[in-house]
């Protein structure tokens, strides 16, 4: 892109990082210390925004990297907000929830000049829900003595959440796909499909794709009690509602039930080689790898990556090489970040809209998102991916050059 080395030094990097300790009161009587961070690698567009999460094997490194990856989110989608992350290193899965109440009080008192509506937004990510949020939120409320929920996102609706934020990342997965069909002249409705992940952002992707149209053959998930993952196909289509009656919060389908339903359960890689139009693979990263790429079938035209990092950057040209487009992760599963934008402001203003408004609203910032990659990646013959890159970094390099800080 031709960036200058001060510009390249100032991206390559977080701008501020805080590394605190939060001491907890546990149940039994004793103290523990648990290691935190919140990080903002650049808020020359806005606020930084960005999840905490909650795991055993947080690195202060993830956190550094995924706050300089919602950095590029939001650029791409063009929110006027910045890139931030936090992190616990802590089991939520092994504390009680007065345990983790206190962690989530304790990392708000020790983060608060650091946060705020105007400053860090925070959101929920790994092991962290909307129950910790409002927590959190409660806890920046006392100490400031004021009301501010856009201070934080990802709370429950009625409590300042946004309607629409549990379908966001699903549906704005579809809204690219939408997008990407047309542009290339091909119609949804005569298209097929094969998804990993059955979690949130897989359920409304497949309910909005067959809702538009399409048809899903194959889904694959998790099965905690095998210890393996499976797919379940339908060659005549897959009925969405019937799979979500019959799965549980974790996103895995009843194996038994699936098969009286008439489906067929394969092992867990069939959905990648399924003859389809379309693969989403919305569970995990790091699933399509060069050693899998030839077990893709010739049919497939599109590759919407909903999870992040689904497919690793080394197939990116063997990819664009079939002639296979790939919607790029940060762009593809936007929909959430946008919601959370849609609920700070809404918090910001104390006036909440409904649901028509908040998908209205996604589906255009997606549409436009969309549109500036795919004439990007035609003008300068890119794949999108690196045409979604060169946008997003373009963005931040304006903003922080014309507040003259490089
Ligand atoms: P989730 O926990 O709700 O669902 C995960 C799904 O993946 C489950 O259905 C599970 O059964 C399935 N799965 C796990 N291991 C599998 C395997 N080996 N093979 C097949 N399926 C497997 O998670 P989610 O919120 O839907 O997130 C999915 C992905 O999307 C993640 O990469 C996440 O980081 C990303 N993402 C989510 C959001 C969001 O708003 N939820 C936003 C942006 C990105």
């Amino acid at each position: 892109m031709g960036l200058d080395d001060g510009v390249r030094e100032l991206l390559r990097q977080p701008m501020k990082e805080f590394h605190f300790t939060i001491p907890v009161k546990m149940d039994d009587g004793s103290t523990k210390i648990f290691k935190a961070y919140r990080i903002k690698h650049n808020d020359a567009r806005g606020p930084a925004k960005g999840g905490i999460r909650f795991h055993p094997h947080e690195t202060v490194d993830t956190v550094r990297a995924l706050s300089m990856w919602m950095t590029w989110k939001c650029a791409v989608v063009d929110i006027p907000l910045g890139g931030g992350k936090g992190g616990v290193i802590c089991d939520p899965r092994h504390m009680s929830l007065l345990e983790q109440e206190r962690l989530c009080r304790g990392y708000i008192r020790q983060s608060y000049h650091q946060i705020g509506p105007n400053i860090d937004v925070p959101a929920p990510d790994v092991m962290t829900n909307g129950q910790h949020m409002l927590w959190m939120l409660d806890e920046y409320e006392t100490i400031s003595g004021g009301r501010y929920p856009g201070v934080i996102t990802g709370k429950p609706v009625g409590m300042g959440g946004s309607l629409g934020r549990t379908e966001a990342t699903g549906y704005g997965v579809i809204y690219m796909l939408k997008n990407l069909l047309k542009a290339e002249g091909i119609k949804l409705r005569n298209t097929t499909a094969s998804i990993q992940g059955f979690g949130n952002v897989a359920e409304y992707a497949a309910r909005l794709y067959s809702k538009m149209g399409g048809k899903v053959i194959c889904i694959s998930c998790w099965n905690q009690d095998d210890g393996v993952a499976y797919t379940f196909r339908k060659k005549d289509g897959c009925d969405i509602e019937q799979l979500v009656s019959i799965k549980d919060s974790y996103g895995s389908i009843d194996k038994d039930k699936a098969k009286e339903f008439g489906y067929e359960v394969l092992p867990a890689s069939a959905w990648l080689s399924e003859e389809v139009d379309i693969l989403i693979p919305a569970a995990l990263e790091n699933q399509i790898t060069p050693s899998v790429l030839a077990d893709i079938s010739n049919s497939v035209k599109v590759i919407c990556e909903a999870a992040n990092g689904p497919v690793t950057p080394d197939c990116d040209d063997e990819i664009a090489g079939r002639g296979i487009k790939l919607i790029p992760d940060f762009l593809c599963n936007a929909g959430g970040v946008i919601c959370s934008y849609f609920e700070q402001v809404q918090g910001n203003t104390n006036y909440y809209w409904g649901n028509d408004e908040v998908f209205d609203k996604l589906s255009t910032a997606m549409s436009n998102a969309f549109h500036a990659v795919y004439i990007t990646s035609k003008e300068k013959e890119l794949q999108m991916r690196d045409a979604a890159y060169t946008i997003a970094v373009s963005r931040v390099v304006d903003a922080v050059k014309k507040r003259g800080w490089v």
